[in-house]
């Protein structure tokens, strides 16, 4: 999985890090070790033209986390000059600890809003869905995911469109981004269906909502 860690995702952090270890968080990184091709980052809100450029050269990838970013007001990565750089892109949704659902393919649509703000019509869903698969198999160094292809791990993703906010689509593809596909109705991993019908089978959905309930309740009584 390589190694992974948050970082540059607000200014607080930037200053915390500054008055703390008297650099900013990228020139931290470098003296850990860790910038480097081995590295992944999530966020990368809050790095300047002369550090997008660094990342690049070390081959360091970046996640862009869209939802989180926007409900905590943390700003903006700037994806298209990381990837002009030569940084590789994925998504991430960075847990649910800020009240998220965590649902990959409605982070797909929020980075793609979100970027599209920012870089104008230049960014269209196809790079929101290259940065959700190929790009993301990319940040951790894994070449047979995030491609239909010969030889590749059978790893696929299916979605209907026959639900009312898909009513009247044209692009197929296009739709999943723009219309907000939530939720998959067929899922394979390594060749094995994990999802069949929208559901995965064997799992008792009730308990396992009772069972976190319960504990994300213990946890913000500490
Ligand atoms: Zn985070």
């Amino acid at each position: 999985m390589r190694l992974h860690t948050h970082l540059s995702e607000t200014e607080d952090e930037n200053r915390f890090c500054q008055e703390i270890y008297g650099c900013r968080p990228l020139d931290y990184l470098e003296n850990c070790g860790w910038l480097g091709e081995r590295t992944w980052l999530a966020h990368a809100v809050h790095f300047n033209a002369d550090e997008i450029a660094r990342l690049g050269r070390a081959r360091t990838a970046i996640t862009h986390c869209a939802c989180s970013n926007q409900v905590l007001a943390s700003g903006c990565c700037p994806v298209c000059d990381m990837e002009a750089s030569g940084v590789k892109v994925g998504l991430g949704v960075d847990g649910s600890a800020s009240n998220d659902a965590s649902n990959m393919i409605q982070e797909v649509r929020a980075a793609f809003l979100l970027q599209r703000n920012r870089y104008g019509t230049k960014v269209s869903h196809r790079d929101a869905l290259r940065w959700a698969t190929k790009g993301s198999a990319e940040c951790i160094g894994r070449s047979s995911l995030g491609e239909i292809k010969p030889r590749n791990v059978a790893d696929l993703a299916f979605f209907k469109l026959d639900e009312l906010r898909f009513s009247g689509h044209g692009d197929p593809i296009a739709a999943l981004v723009l219309c907000g596909a939530h939720k998959a109705d067929r899922v394979m991993v390594g060749g094995n269906w994990v999802v069949e019908d929208g559901r995965i089978p064997g799992l008792d959905i009730e308990q396992l909502i009772g069972g976190h309930s319960a504990a994300a309740r213990r946890l913000q009584k500490l």
